[in-house]
């Protein structure tokens, strides 16, 4: 599943294409993209505008139009963009220079939804917290957001309200650079820890984006290129081989549904 590096990896290659762009025509081929709004009308809000920018929120995509009008793409498991005709297309995006920007998506849970410019901070707020790479997450707002909470730390990680673009392999990532434990309460972290943790989230993050993301399974960028990520991990995946830290024997659970890989040595349960 694509998360905050993948997403903006998409979208810093997506921009220079769009940009500027007219949709001149919109094809939705699959009515479940555009639920519980229907495809014909999504098509029609979408035609004849033109792309004023291509943005990033949390794991949203945000489409500016020159309308006002809004397209926030969400790529859930498996939707991502690519411009030479594909399997699975589930939309089709031609602009005025005669490119063909295809949607795919195997799993289907992808969504389309256009908003107005205006509702777009409301319906982003309800749902995101602040940019993990941006000047408001700080270790002190991240601070009182684990202090209420008494659920396992990596599951509070994974709040899209607590870190926006956080998923499961850079929530690992990041508490095994933090050497903490993802079971922990994630309101028994001492001011240090949750400062290791804080740093640590955004240097995972950051080294996501230098290598265009992880490619596992599905992901690819737009142009057709795997992320290199998954050569660096820690952790994630990798159950049974040695820490690179310490060489402990890295160890697999499971934290609220969502496998969970940690080194036992480095991140002690207390
Ligand atoms: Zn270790």
């Amino acid at each position: 599943m694509p998360e905050l590096p993948e997403v903006e990896t998409i979208r810093a290659q997506l921009a220079p294409r769009l940009e500027g762009r007219e949709l001149v025509r919109v094809e939705i081929l699959d009515p479940r993209l555009t639920r519980p709004y229907d495809l014909f009308e999504v098509t029609e809000e979408l035609e004849g505008d033109r792309v004023t920018a291509v943005e990033r929120r949390g794991k949203y995509l945000v489409v500016r139009l020159e309308s006002g009008l809004v397209l926030l793409v969400h790529l859930r498991m498996t939707g991502s963009f690519g411009f030479g005709p594909a399997s699975h297309e589930r939309a089709v995006l031609e602009l005025d220079d005669g490119t063909r920007l295809v949607y795919r998506d195997v799993r289907r849970f992808g969504t389309w939804l256009v908003l107005e410019g205006v509702e777009l901070e409301t319906y982003l707020a309800g749902k995101n917290g602040p940019e993990p790479l941006g000047a408001r997450f700080t270790a002190e707002w991240l601070a009182g957001r684990l202090a209420v909470r008494t659920a396992a730390l990596k599951a509070v990680l994974l709040d899209q309200r607590v870190v926006a673009g956080l998923g499961n392999i850079y929530a690992d990532e990041a508490l095994w650079r933090a050497r903490l434990n993802p079971l922990r309460a994630a309101g028994s972290l001492e001011p240090g820890e949750v400062r290791r943790l804080h740093r640590a989230i955004r240097t995972a993050l950051r080294a996501g984006i230098e290598r265009q993301g992880s490619t596992l399974r599905d992901y690819a960028a737009p142009d057709g290129s795997a992320g290199s990520m998954q050569d660096e991990f820690g952790v994630y995946g990798r159950d049974g081989e040695p820490c690179p830290r310490c060489r402990a024997t890295i160890s697999k659970t499971r934290v609220g549904g969502r496998g969970t890989w940690f080194c036992p040595r480095c991140q002690p349960l207390l």
